[in-house]
């Protein structure tokens, strides 16, 4: 028997209902729990929430464009250059994608990457695999001139806040590089996860089905059993233990992977993505987390309430069957 258990409980929840003549109504809510780190999800019934705003992005850009730092006119003048220690060049480039310094030291090392100058809104369907795939080249190559000069800062993320639903500050779409030489609390909770549970899981999860979406390539691409955010999907890469570590193979794969999950993201209404992809150094063990972002209705509802910002539990009517079932599609004909 698997040592991985996906606890699931289903409660119901009993009301006298206003807009039924105050019939007494039963609904469903189901309690999951994370197989590898233990946190907890709600999966509320579909519908619970209105679907996400859409935002009007080309006024966006075109209020934010005039005065951006990373459009082509200003990268070269405002943006930070990476000390000749680091990279001779002071900034890092691939394809149309370019690297400098973060201003805001998020981290010891703490980087910014543009997916092209040239492309100051990128929508989620924009957002193509050769387009990602140069912006990971870029975090990779930021990875490895980090660790060559400071050995220490081993706990290397790349990460994305994708436009201002997500937390991103600066319109123009990009990525985030992070090496620090403490691991964050995701990263912690991860490290103490023996790498064999991890195998176990991905294992488990292909058994299982209802949440896998593919398995090529070295990557097992999973729609979170308990979501940390809506629609949140995993994928596990073999063999490595941080993002600097990637073969091009593996790059190309993660791209193809993230820009159908984006697709999907783009047909369920939302705009916006927050992504994570970090790793356990010495136990090879890496993953990529993926959440769409958005606010909600006409009054325009974070998605991100008390139950995520304090209890760490997120909420959501998407289960994550559904949304696998939604993405295995995209998968199939990935590009
Ligand atoms: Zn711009």
């Amino acid at each position: 028997m698997s040592r991985i258990a996906f606890e699931r409980e289903i409660f119901e929840a009993e009301l006298l209902d206003p807009y039924h003549g105050f019939a007494p109504t039963r609904t469903k809510v189901e309690a999951r729990r994370d197989p590898l780190t233990g946190h907890s999800a709600r999966i509320l019934p579909a519908g619970s929430f209105p679907p996400p705003a859409r935002h009007d992005l080309e006024r966006l850009a075109a209020e934010t464009r005039k005065t951006c730092p990373f459009c082509a006119e200003r990268i070269e003048e405002e943006t930070p250059r990476l000390p000749p220690a680091v990279n001779r060049d002071g900034r890092i480039r691939a394809g149309e994608a370019v690297l400098f310094p973060n201003l805001v030291p998020y981290a010891k090392w703490s980087s910014v990457s543009v997916y092209s100058p040239e492309r100051h809104l990128l929508s989620l369907p924009d957002l193509t695999p050769s387009l990602v795939a140069a912006n990971l080249l870029a975090q990779r190559a930021f990875g490895r001139a980090v660790l060559a000069f400071d050995p220490t800062s081993q706990w290397i993320s790349v990460n994305a806040n994708h436009l201002p639903p997500a937390g991103s500050s600066i319109f123009h779409p990009h990525l985030q590089g992070s090496a620090n030489p403490l691991p964050t609390t995701m990263q912690h909770l991860l490290a103490a996860v023996p790498p064999a549970d991890v195998r176990a899981y991905v294992a488990a999860e292909r058994d299982d089905g209802t949440r896998l979406l593919a398995s090529s390539g070295g990557i097992d691409w999973v729609a979170s059993f308990a979501p940390l955010g809506p629609a949140e999907i995993c994928a596990f890469a073999a063999g490595v233990g941080s993002p600097h570590d990637l073969e091009d193979a593996l790059v190309e794969e993660l791209a193809r992977g993230i820009s159908a999950v984006l697709g999907v993201y783009d047909r369920l209404g939302f705009q916006s993505f927050n992504l994570a992809l970090y790793g356990v150094p010495a136990a090879q063990t890496l993953l990529l987390r993926i959440v769409a972002r958005g606010y909600f209705g006409a009054a325009e509802r974070s998605d991100a309430m008390w139950s995520e910002r304090l209890q760490w539990e997120a909420a959501t009517d998407l289960a994550p069957e559904h949304v696998a079932e939604l993405a295995r599609p995209a998968f199939a004909r990935r590009g």
